[in-house]
């Protein structure tokens, strides 16, 4: 088993070393994880750190290379106990980065990049204190046409591997818009599953919403039309932002993956993807 979504404490919003989450993927007898911190860039935001022993770094090109000398160090005394650790990041994508996002990432040598759609407007609606500020000021229609034209632009940007919880909206969103937030499918889906498959973007199942709601993201609905598109390139995470959560439910969801017809997951080495039969 794999896990290709986790923060460590290098995230300013999640617990555990490199080395706790490492301990417990061999405890629970994953082959392979991929760390992916979480790296924000919105200058109009305040939350573009990454920490390092407890204390807040702006996010920088020479951080993300300390970052990666840290779990090198890892990568290696772990090889010898049969554990591949991987370098990974997730890019909060708005328009716009481009630019400073390739200057950060240069030289870095990331084996995998995670593109997600945290904000709108530069709120984040994967926040509990901030979601009803951008919810509160839009109607479900227009919630869902503004995320999904974000995500056409993260996935037409070309820099990402993988794309992070895609139904997002719905963790905060079914609290205030309703539970058929949750199965919504506007007739667009189909649009953005083939420009997931034709930009060679994969996608992610990421098992984080069962522990909030008990779904995965995607939801069955979406799954079908990814499924139904031809979408073929899928990564799997646990987006586990503590030890205690790594690997979660990543049985289930390989179920849940078995049941819409897909029979692989992928791992990246250097940006490179290969397939892995489940
Ligand atoms: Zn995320
Ligand atoms: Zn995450």
């Amino acid at each position: 088993m794999i896990d290709y979504h986790i923060h460590t404490q290098h995230s300013i919003d999640a617990s555990g070393t490199i080395s706790a989450y490492c301990e417990r993927a061999i405890e629970i007898g994953l082959e392979e994880i991929c760390i992916t911190n979480h790296c924000e860039l919105d200058p109009l935001r305040n939350d573009s750190f990454i920490r390092f022993d407890g204390e807040r770094e702006p996010f920088s090109n020479s951080a993300l290379l300390k970052l990666k000398r840290e779990i090198f160090e890892a990568r290696d005394s772990y090889k010898k106990r049969g554990l591949t650790v991987k370098f990974g990041i997730e890019v909060g994508y708005y328009k716009g980065i481009e630019g400073i996002l390739g200057e950060m990432l240069n030289g870095v040598d990331l084996d995998f990049v995670i593109g997600a759609i945290h904000c709108l407007e530069h709120i984040c609606i994967d926040s509990s204190k901030e979601c009803a500020t951008y919810f509160d000021q839009h109607d479900v229609h227009q919630l869902i046409q503004n995320y999904y034209r974000a995500v056409e632009d993260l996935i037409r940007s070309g820099m990402f591997d993988s794309l992070a919880h895609i139904d997002v909206y719905k963790k905060y969103g079914r609290n205030h818009y309703g539970n058929n937030i949750c199965d919504s499918s506007p007739d667009f889906m189909s649009r953005i599953f083939r420009m997931i498959r034709d930009n060679h973007i994969a996608l992610e199942i990421n098992t984080a919403g069962m522990r909030f709601m008990n779904e995965f993201y995607p939801a069955p609905t979406l799954m079908k039309i990814a499924s139904e598109q031809g979408v073929k390139m899928i990564t799997i995470g646990s987006d586990s932002h503590r030890p205690e959560d790594l690997g979660k439910d990543l049985a289930l969801a390989t179920e849940y993956l078995k049941s819409h017809g897909f029979d692989g997951v992928y791992t990246f080495d250097k940006r490179e993807p290969s397939r892995r039969k489940m």
